[in-house]
């Protein structure tokens, strides 16, 4: 039988889940999920310079939010936690211990003067990288014993042996070849006693038991350093993919500068998790064909990881946009009575009340022209106040000085309807419109613009039976009174 297949999600706490962390974070779970293994959180927060308040609450949520639930992680537990890096500092030091013992760490006490002069020196020389010069590997045990003796600040270094070709295979990438000279010897632990992420990262991925190292491509230089810790330890090496860059539309590595990154700036907009999830799964992966409409479920299905591109993905909000409101479109009535009546509290017509019935018609007339579910409001603000002013190019095309009489010929008609149908309106308007011998058209447009303010929206027959009979009448009335025409 096969190894357990077992990933993990190994955020830094930086304050917020960025949409290339939701993307790896998917994809492993995609993984694990397809092939019955398990997908793991575990919290890299070993950069007390970075650590933020509040930080890995906020990843949790957004992940819970998302739908991405894990396995094991600091919240839930699980057998090889502790789960965040913070608290197995005595593990690192222990393995870093091991390391040295073994010949493949050191001991490094260079001041950091000392330190910065070389980097200046070789900056000189213009040496293609600064490289530590491996000074203190050649310090003997006593003089070890003796400066720790001291209290002397120290850091423990990667012995990296010079002219060894790394090599590893990335499942997406193929063979990934490294030469050893052009790696520096790598601090694991800093002098603060905390692990760096190299160490750390090592140590963790082998005691979870991690098969596949999934992460962003960003982490590929780092891996020849992993790889050559893995070996030290004579441990086995996980399998690794490392995904494709995340790309503004002009190429440049998404930043925050150029939009929002962060997954919930995404939710606070009201992107629907679905869409988000559908929209990130496909930046860097595709099923082999141009299928774009996913539910979570038929990506765990369709998933694959040698279906990932190794060229940058393009972020392009304009389908983000496009497949939120598919996903919305989606959703049945019901679903979007509750979404649209969360919204309506949040929004300025927290005070007014609307029947379900009255909802659930503006969200069958208005579904297939929203893209996010504050639009049942925003883009229709007529359906739940009167309109306080009428598009002026509206009036200027379509209103007339014969149009009040038209308009109140309309109102006649309905006036003597008990409750209207959409049929009724559609038969009062063709009536007036024969009796006039006028095109019908010349009747629907100051008639859409004196209900509704606006010259374009749901069929109109919708709008007027949406809005009942008295406020059709009510607003006819007021704009006919309002709206001045020479
Ligand atoms: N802590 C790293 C990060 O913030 C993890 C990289 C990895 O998955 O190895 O993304």
């Amino acid at each position: 039988m096969d190894k357990l297949l077992r990933v993990r999600f190994a955020p830094s706490p930086t304050g917020y889940l960025h949409v290339g962390g939701l993307r790896t974070a998917l994809y492993n779970y995609l993984f694990a999920r397809k092939n019955n293994g398990k997908f793991i959180l575990r919290i890299e927060d070993t950069d007390r310079n970075r650590y933020v308040e509040g930080a890995v609450e906020n990843l949790i949520n957004s992940l819970k939010w998302a739908g991405l639930d894990y396995d094991e992680g600091p919240d839930i537990g699980g057998v090889y936690g502790p789960y965040m890096q913070s608290q197995r500092l005595n593990i690192y030091k222990q393995y870093a211990k091991e390391l040295i013992n073994i010949g493949n760490a050191y001991y490094c006490f260079c001041s950091q003067e000392r330190l910065q002069k070389l980097r200046e020196e070789q900056e000189k020389q213009k040496l293609p990288q600064v490289k530590y010069d491996k000074h203190c590997l050649n310090l003997t045990t006593e003089e070890i014993e003796k400066k720790i003796k001291d209290k002397l600040p120290f850091v423990i270094r990667l012995n990296v042996k010079p002219n060894q070709k790394i090599i590893f295979n990335d499942i997406i990438r193929g063979q990934v070849e490294f030469d050893s000279n052009n790696i520096d010897d790598q601090i694991l632990i800093k002098s603060d006693d905390y692990p760096t992420y190299h160490l750390a990262n090592v140590v963790d991925d082998h005691l979870m038991k991690i098969s596949h190292v999934i992460r962003g491509e960003e982490w590929l230089s780092s891996t020849p350093k992993h790889v050559i810790l893995y070996d030290a330890f004579g441990w086995e090496r996980p399998k690794f993919a490392h995904l494709p860059l995340l790309l503004n539309p002009d190429k440049s590595k998404l930043s925050k500068r150029q939009g929002d990154v962060a997954v919930e700036d995404y939710r606070d907009k009201g992107y629907l998790k679905e869409a988000l999830i559908n929209f990130v799964a496909l930046l860097g992966w595709n099923a082999g064909d141009d299928r774009e409409f996913y539910y979570l479920n038929e990506l765990i299905e369709a998933f694959s990881l040698e279906r990932v591109n190794k060229s940058g993905a393009v972020f392009d909000i304009v389908k983000l946009n496009s497949l939120n409101a598919e996903h919305l479109r989606r959703k049945s009535n019901g679903e979007l009575l509750q979404m649209l009546k969360t919204e309506l509290i949040k929004s300025e017509f927290a005070d007014l009340s609307f029947s379900d019935e009255r909802l659930l018609l503006i969200i069958e007339a208005m579904k297939e022209r929203v893209s996010f579910v504050h639009e049942f409001i925003s883009n229709c603000k007529y359906f739940y106040k009167e309109p306080e002013e009428y598009e002026l190019k509206s009036i200027e095309k379509n209103w007339k000085p014969e149009t009040p009489d038209h308009l109140r010929k309309f109102i006649n008609l309905i006036a003597q309807i008990n409750n209207p149908s959409k049929q009724d309106y559609e038969n009062a308007l063709t009536k007036v419109a024969e009796e006039l011998n006028l095109g019908k058209g010349k009747l629907i447009h100051p008639l859409r613009l004196a209900v509704s303010g606006q010259s374009t929206g749901p069929g109109m027959f919708d709008l007027l039976y949406i809005l009942g009979k008295e406020e059709v009448i009510k607003r006819i009335e007021k704009a006919i009174e309002s709206i001045n025409v020479k």
